[in-house]
């Protein structure tokens, strides 16, 4: 399809026939239309925000190519992959061409045949290509991923700082930059370097609500709960699972994979063709996890990954919003969940305090990790916390994770905390946890005899908590900094300052109250995607149906629809091309390639539902005909009373067995009741009649009256 020459060019117009979509976000149009009318634009969306088109749609309506310029060249065939099955003319220049396949993209950008051109930023910088360029009418340049220009950021770029020569080279091109993570500093940095001070700033924060967040700090068995909460709430679906060494990712990948799921390891250590092919499953297949140390991700635009999971802290809270940040692209809900412990804490302390790195870049870390710390003891909302962070407020707490779904309760833990770090210091600041609470709870061993600890004024006085609780203490007291560990990687533990408010009673200290495994049942949701059984079995075959076109085109199942695009073919059943067209995600051309194919899985589908509907209610007409009544049915089916008296209303309706036999009712109650359906639209909602004769016959009486009526 030739876009441009579409009669209606209109944004609204490309948005809906081309993608598919009813309409824009708030931001997306203000910028559409900005660059359409020539406007510059600096744009900071988080992820899943929906940037892409935001230039794709200029690209379409402006007339010449638009230069989309990513450092992703893994993604650049995805993303033109995507844009082609919508009918869109696109392609990209990268080292991946051939001779012959560069100069056929040439030509056709020549022919003025693109709407859009992929390229990396060394191959635009190059003489040749530059030159290319001022030869073709260009309708914009997009820089993505524009936080690469910054020298300061870890994602740093040298030829990013060079693209500033497009505002020399081709001033009067509208120039549109954008990327999801630059804090104030960074922005200031991207807006000098690529002389962007005249464009217009689109700053949309940081949040991620589609995502939940859920810190838990119960490793006991980190890995049985990570099974129950996959199995739990994500049976077949798309995930990341975090580790920290490669020897974890190996035995965690494998023992997923005895559970029956299919799980596949990626690290460093792994030979290449190993990586990409799992990394290639994971794209490509529904239902793949992926487990791997942070080597893994970079690069990663698959939408519907539902799950990140954590077995392992990360380093910072950037780290942490970037790895979490890869759940959920297609903003459809996606859970971020991770579990910590003391072990954790401990063993990413001493590794920053054992590194070679210079004093002011440890003090650094040092706060990075507090800062992360922090985030995972809180006892309120993790959302406000995160962004608060990234310098976003959120006025209210966001219901959306796990502290404001199932708000921690706290103790007073003074006393407790004195007795724990009272220990610390009756004991000569060096020694790890275990021991501590040994002395804590009076424990006979030879080393605390050989220290004299048995001695000391604490020893024996923790009986209140058991051991785990002690450690549970310990733990948190760490993660408040009022405790550090030793540098000799020992685990051992000494006072600091912030210890001593405490210690000398002037400050009390409320903690989380630990967690118990009851609490962590309460928890678990429903593993379906729906809560109607009938409706999931739509699903997986619609789901099915799509991976079955994936698999013959050779490309990932999210291609074809998205998640939340078959969703909503389940929830509103479309049943012909053009209810189908109305789903969002299907634009004109996807429509064409692939409507008849889930038409056929939705009718199929139609079919089989009305068949088992028509068997059950058979069932209770012959229970009825053999003389039972609706209550002893119910009970013989084990279902509701409501829905025998629905199949009974259908074979009224039918003419198949008499009202009076299935409700026996006087002659003036008869009347009375339809007279009531008479004065309201002969009852197409029962409420009204039924309030009309004050709740004296039940909806069950009265929907068999109706169906007598218009039988
Ligand atoms: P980003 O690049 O900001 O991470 P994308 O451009 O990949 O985000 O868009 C995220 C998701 O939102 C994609 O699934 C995309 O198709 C969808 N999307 C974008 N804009 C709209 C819209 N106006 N209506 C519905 N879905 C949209
Ligand atoms: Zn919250």
């Amino acid at each position: 399809m030739n876009v441009q020459d579409s009669p209606d060019n209109s944004p609204q117009h490309i948005l809906q026939s081309v993608f598919g979509y009813n309409e824009f976000r708030p931001q997306q149009q203000t910028i559409v239309e900005h660059l359409i009318a020539g406007g510059d634009a600096l744009v900071l969306m988080p992820t899943g925000g929906g940037k892409s088109l935001c230039y794709q749609i200029p690209s379409i309506v402006r007339s010449g190519v638009g230069i989309i310029i990513s450092p992703l060249i893994a993604l650049m065939q995805d993303q033109v992959d995507s844009l082609r099955l919508n009918g869109v003319r696109a392609a990209y220049l990268n080292s991946s061409l051939s001779i012959n396949e560069m100069r056929e993209v040439e030509g056709a950008l020549h022919s003025g045949e693109l709407d859009l051109l992929y390229i990396a930023p060394e191959r635009l910088m190059m003489p040749r290509t530059l030159d290319l360029l001022e030869t073709l009418p260009v309708s914009l340049f997009a820089i993505d991923e524009v936080h690469c220009v910054s020298q300061w950021g870890h994602d740093f770029r040298p030829e990013y700082v060079q693209l500033s020569i497009l505002h020399q080279r081709f001033p009067q091109i509208p120039r549109i930059a954008l990327t999801a993570t630059a804090d104030s500093a960074t922005q200031r940095e991207i807006i000098e370097r690529l002389a962007l001070t005249e464009a217009r700033q689109f700053i949309s924060g940081f949040d991620r609500p589609n995502i939940r967040y859920r810190i838990s700090d119960n490793t006991i068995n980190a890995r049985e709960q990570l099974l129950r909460f996959i199995r739990n709430e994500h049976q077949g679906d798309a995930g990341i699972v975090y580790c920290l060494s490669r020897k974890r990712v190996d035995q965690v990948a494998a023992w997923l994979t005895s559970k029956g799921l299919t799980a596949l390891p990626y690290h460093a250590g792994l030979p290449q063709e190993v990586r990409k092919e799992n990394q290639e499953r994971f794209l490509r297949e529904d239902g793949v996890i992926i487990v791997a140390t942070i080597a893994f991700g970079m690069g990663i635009d698959k939408p519907d990954v539902r799950f990140v999971a954590h077995l392992n802290l990360p380093k910072s809270l950037e780290a942490y919003y970037q790895e979490t940040g890869r759940a959920g692209r297609d903003n459809q809900p996606a859970n971020a969940w991770m579990v910590y412990g003391l072990q954790d804490m401990i063993m990413l302390k001493q590794m920053q305090a054992n590194s070679d790195a210079p004093e002011e870049i440890k003090r650094i870390e040092r706060h990075k990790l507090d800062a992360m710390l922090g985030l995972c003891e809180l006892t309120t909302c993790r959302r406000q916390a995160l962004l608060r962070y990234f310098g976003d407020e959120l006025e209210k707490p966001c219901g959306n994770c796990d502290i404001c779904l199932e708000p921690p309760e706290t103790w007073d833990a003074t006393a407790a905390a004195q007795k724990a770090l009272s220990c610390v210091h009756r004991t000569g600041q060096r020694f790890g946890v275990g021991y501590l609470v040994d002395v804590l709870l009076g424990k006979e061993h030879e080393r605390i005899s050989r220290f004299g600890h048995d001695k000391v004024s604490t020893y024996g006085i923790g009986s209140e908590l058991n051991q785990s609780e002690w450690r549970d203490l310990y733990r948190q007291l760490i993660a408040r900094g009022m405790l550090a560990v030793d540098i000799e990687g020992h685990g051992g533990l000494h006072l600091t300052e912030e210890s001593r408010p405490v210690l000398r009673g002037e400050q009390p200290l409320h903690l989380r109250k630990f967690s118990r495994k009851a609490k962590a049942k309460s928890r678990e949701r429903k593993a379906n995607r729906f809560t109607d059984t009938g409706n999931n079995d739509l699903w997986e075959a619609l789901r099915n149906r799509r991976q079955q076109l994936a698999d013959e085109q050779g490309i990932p199942a999210y291609m074809i629809f998205h998640d939340a695009t078959l969703a909503e073919m389940v929830e509103n059943r479309p049943d012909s091309l053009v209810q189908l067209s109305n789903i969002s995600g299907v634009g004109e051309s996807k429509l064409a390639s692939y409507g008849e194919q889930f038409l056929d899985v939705l009718n199929e589908y139609r079919g089989l539902e009305n068949k088992t509907q028509n068997d059950t209610e058979e069932e209770t007409l012959q229970l009825f005909r053999l003389g039972m009544n609706a209550e002893a049915i119910a009970t013989q089916r084990g279902l509701k009373e409501t829905t025998i008296y629905n199949h009974l209303a259908k074979g009224i309706e039918r003419d198949e067995i008499p009202l009076d036999k299935v409700v026996p009712l006087e002659q003036n109650q008869l009347k009375a009741i339809r007279f009531a359906f008479e004065q309201f639209d002969s009852g197409k909602r029962l409420k009204p009649v039924f309030d009309a004769l004050e709740g004296e016959f039940s909806y069950e009486v009265l929907r068999c009256v109706r169906s007598d009526i218009t039988r």
